[in-house]
């Protein structure tokens, strides 16, 4: 379908729009959008029409993803705009390689980032443990300061690790997405379990009403404690 000269082509284009979103980013965290940019020239429109038609390379049918697997070498895999595989997963020390390498996305339409964790760890440690283990966190504290320290942010939603920088994105730090080298295909970094919408809303407002209860309890226990000593004192003084 397409030869090499356009994927050469678009390769540059997708470099540049990389290198173009990466200061776009740092200037101002919560632009999205290809297209709403208010300097939109010639180039920014081709650039952005490009990086529509390499995005839905991004998505290729199975037949497609599999003559891709076929005839795939590493030049041509960077040409969707990944990068190749290096390193170790810091998480289990194996080497980084085509079969679990993974990038991951700050923003919706950002550049592709590379992920530190191999793909096995980051959907078993992180995409199914982390929801798990901040219900757990919840649970674990033990007095009202251990609560309100957990209960500081809002229940996450997506995968969120300071492994995975996603600094001032506008989305509570979260990962966008994940694109995994092993199937050359994009994956949701929603955490399994993590709730949305009213379901959030209800957790969140409930999870608060306890963190007052909790509050109050202690403030009780303390005044009943006082009290206790108080009488203390005055048989002692008797
Ligand atoms: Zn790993």
């Amino acid at each position: 379908m397409e030869n090499d000269l356009q994927q050469g082509e678009e390769e540059e284009q997708k470099q540049l729009i990389d290198k173009k979103e990466l200061t776009q980013e740092s200037s101002s965290s919560s632009s999205s959008s290809d297209s709403s940019d208010s300097s939109c020239s010639e180039s920014d429109v081709e650039e952005a029409a490009s990086s529509r038609s390499s995005k839905r390379k991004r998505h290729p049918t199975e037949t497609q993803q599999q003559a891709n697997k076929q005839s795939r070498t590493h030049s041509e895999m960077s040409s969707e705009g990944h990068a190749a595989p290096s390193g170790d997963c810091v998480f289990c020390c194996d080497d980084l390689t085509e079969e679990n390498y993974v990038e991951y996305r700050a923003v919706p339409d950002g550049p592709w980032l590379k992920s530190i964790y191999c793909q096995p760890c980051l959907e078993t440690h992180f995409i199914q443990g982390q929801w798990q283990k901040y219900l757990d966190s919840i649970a674990a504290a033990d007095c009202a300061a251990a609560l309100r320290r957990v209960l500081s942010a809002p229940p996450p939603i997506n995968v969120k690790d300071a492994g995975l920088p996603c600094k001032d994105n506008g989305y509570n730090e979260e990962v966008q997405s994940f694109w995994f080298s092993s199937d050359k295909q994009v994956h949701s970094a929603k955490l399994v379990g993590s709730l949305e919408g009213e379901a959030r809303d209800k957790f969140w407002s409930e999870k608060q009403a306890f963190l007052t209860a909790t509050e109050l309890q202690e403030e009780l226990a303390k005044a009943e404690a006082a009290k206790e000593k108080e009488k203390e004192k005055e048989k002692e003084g008797k």
